[in-house]
């Protein structure tokens, strides 16, 4: 059986795994991500990857980087929360493990173990939005990942929904990511409790105070029916229905898998985006309603789709 190592690597620690052909995580190996250098950062992946090698036969090495990678898949061009900058980031841990390397952006990895072996098992259309800081996107078309021309693609949480709106890091306003995404639901919380403590009682109960809430706050809350908590929920599931209707509009999937940290709390919020998504689909009525799903594999989902793809490669 081809055995190959899937690496996702993030801006705290480095998570590797020894995946199987059927997308089984058969063994692990866990590093801190060294923030000084890129150096540091190829030695830690390579030096994880060495370890899993000498205990299992493995073909390849994929790496899912949180940045821009390039269209050979060898080069980080850009990654907001590491040091990389034009890294040629194959190349280094290539020469460090001996064994084949492929690079590939993280969201694209976790689409593609999604639509392998995840929500989107037997599709052959998927658009995977993780939900989480901000807004990861992969898109599988034809059962091939999309990638763009310059391997730029699927950065679906920079659509601009809001002319003007809010500031995203990308330097950009009004980003769909700031309306539709884990930041985006407990800055809605804050607001809501801090707006009107009445309707917020027991998100207040549980953080104390609207600044100090998180997402588990908010997830709780709401479980109990806390109203400002609701609303938060409500926000984004409207922002992020609207969304999928107009990548909808372009791309004519056959199902969209929501992932990321706000997915554990999919049964408070899903059926709405259903809703939502629905009334705003153009030629409604007249066209097969995509499936909206909640993603299956959690946080392995990069680290099984870097795996898969090196095997692939
Ligand atoms: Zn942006």
């Amino acid at each position: 059986m081809a055995l190959t190592i899937g690496v996702d690597i993030g801006g705290t620690k480095i998570a590797s795994g020894v995946v199987a052909e059927d997308g089984r995580i058969i063994d692990r190996a866990l590093r801190p991500t060294p923030a000084a250098s890129p150096e540091l950062v190829a030695e830690a992946i390579a030096d994880a990857a060495i370890e899993l090698a000498a205990r299992h036969p493995v073909e390849a090495v994929g790496l899912g980087a949180a940045g821009f990678v390039d269209e050979t898949r060898s080069i980080v061009r850009f990654a907001p929360n590491l040091v990389w900058r034009e890294e040629p980031l194959r190349k280094k841990v290539a020469e460090l493990v001996g064994l084949p390397v492929v690079v590939e952006n993280d969201a694209n990895a976790t689409a593609w173990g999604e639509y392998r072996f995840g929500a989107g098992r037997g599709e052959s259309h998927v658009v995977c939005v993780a939900l989480g800081t901000g807004i990861g996107g992969g898109i599988v078309l034809g059962g091939e990942l999309y990638r763009g021309r310059w391997g730029m693609g699927a950065e679906l949480g920079h659509m601009q929904v809001v002319p003007g709106g809010l500031p995203c890091g990308c330097g950009n306003h009004g980003c769909w990511e700031q309306y539709a995404s884990g930041n985006a639901l407990v800055r809605e919380a804050r607001v809501n409790a801090a707006a009107d403590p009445a309707s917020a009682a027991r998100l207040l109960e549980l953080a104390g105070t609207p600044d100090a809430v998180v997402g588990q706050h908010v997830t709780d809350a709401a479980r109990e029916g806390d109203a400002a908590a609701l609303a938060a929920f409500a926000f984004v599931a409207g922002w992020l229905a609207q969304g999928l209707a107009d990548l909808a509009a372009i791309l004519d999937p056959g199902c969209f898998i929501i992932g990321g940290g706000v997915s554990g709390a999919a049964d408070l919020f899903l059926d709405q985006v259903r809703a939502d998504y629905a009334a705003r689909l153009t030629g409604r009525g007249h066209r097969p309603l995509a499936g909206i799903r909640a993603a299956e594999l959690g946080p392995a989902a990069g680290m099984v789709g870097s795996a898969d793809l090196a095997r692939l490669r």
